[in-house]
């Protein structure tokens, strides 16, 4: 028997766009995006979800544009936040126009879908004097009725040839800083014309299985529908589209991104399940660890482990471990190895402190080799 290499990921070539300061596509790491739920024209409120998005390791944020008062508020959002605003527009070419003008990064439009070609002169032209990139957004549920018309009902041929429609309105204006997506809440239909797009053309594409649902339901079915289609290569950008919070979408993105090693943020716990032979209490450690460790965003591999069967094993692939050892001792592992005994102490506080100090030694020395350079 042969087994391949299996832990390389080939990246499709995109070309690279640039959303405000975050680069999107060719050999840019894939961002994390998220949606906010507040209204637009609620300054404070939008600034503070995005805050909090920011703080869960957001890249990059879409804000919706419905109305005029909103896109006017992006003038007083863009400048209380750090990452990149995409302005959402539905129909509205004027909303785009004004988004461009009050700060927007990017703009979430289809240009086939804003009316006559002066208008979508318009767009290009705001978007180009602001700086502006763009991102084609197809949904399975909202196609071109002449497309419904031609293949009957939503597929991946339909969402391809509309993705392609509307670039090509903006290649015709001499726009190519755009980014597509071509959403779908059914998972097959999402995977099979992001695999059509990818071949058809080299624009970065932005990934999400859309209205997927609640919070576990919809983390299982991004994951799987992205995870096919990261894991192949395909996509630059990824928004995990959940009703929950924005930061949620965000953790969960990452948690994606992290478990096909193609993104490092924060702490990566490795735990058992527990059973009857667990020495402590693993799932509650785990969680209330994790919400300690919320805060670091040092890439690092930690591991909880109930008994001897497993710990030692999964530990010396970790930076820090501990298995539990019976009569309230605790192994705990550094690097790999063995280090020291934990007794009758709260395992919780004990992990926390070894790594938040190995998180400041990591990026200590970081700088030093960037002051180095
Ligand atoms: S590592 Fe030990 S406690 Fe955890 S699931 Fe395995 S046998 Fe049970």
């Amino acid at each position: 028997m042969s087994i391949r290499p299996y832990r390389d990921i080939q990246r499709r070539r995109s070309r690279q766009i640039r959303v405000g300061s975050v680069a999107v596509g060719g050999d840019a790491p894939i961002t994390v995006q998220t949606m906010t739920n507040t209204l637009t024209t609620d300054v404070a409120a939008t600034v503070a979800q995005i805050q909090r998005a920011e703080a869960a390791g957001v890249d990059i944020v879409r804000v919706s544009c419905p109305d005029e008062e909103s896109s006017a508020a992006l003038k007083h959002i863009v400048p209380q936040v750090s990452v990149p605003i995409v302005a959402d527009i539905h129909f509205h070419y004027k909303r785009a126009i004004e988004a461009a003008e009050n700060g927007a990064a990017c703009l979430r439009i289809n240009p086939g879908n804003i009316g006559s070609a002066s208008r979508v002169r318009d767009v290009v032209q705001a978007a180009k004097d602001h700086g502006c990139s763009m991102r084609i957004g197809v949904n399975a549920g909202s196609l071109e009725k002449h497309l419904l018309e031609k293949y009957g009902e939503p597929c991946p041929e339909a969402m391809v040839e509309s993705a392609l429609d509307h670039a090509r309105i903006l290649e015709d204006n001499d726009f190519f800083e755009f980014k597509i997506s071509v959403k779908a809440s059914d998972v097959f239909l999402a995977v099979a014309a992001y695999q059509g797009l990818a071949d058809a053309c080299d624009y970065p594409l932005h990934l999400g299985i859309t209205e997927a649902g609640a919070q576990r339901v919809g983390t299982v079915k991004s994951s799987i529908g992205m995870g096919m289609l990261l894991w192949s290569g395909i996509g630059d950008t990824i928004r995990v589209s959940l009703s929950a919070v924005p930061e949620e979408e965000v953790r969960v993105g990452f948690d994606i991104l992290k478990s096909l090693n193609l993104r490092h943020r924060g702490v990566n716990v490795i735990s058992c399940p527990s059973c009857a032979r667990q020495q402590f209490d693993v799932i509650s450690t785990v969680q209330v660890l994790e919400e300690r460790l919320a805060h670091i965003t040092t890439p690092m591999t930690v591991s909880v482990i109930g008994c001897v069967v497993n710990g030692p094993g999964e530990a010396r692939e970790t930076d820090i471990g501990i298995t539990g050892g019976g009569n309230g001792t605790h192994m705990v592992y550094i690097a790999g190895q063995p280090d020291h005994r934990l007794k009758n102490a709260s395992v919780v506080d004990h992990m926390v402190e070894l790594i938040e100090k190995k998180a400041a030694d990591i990026e200590a020395e970081m700088a030093a080799a960037a002051a180095a350079e």
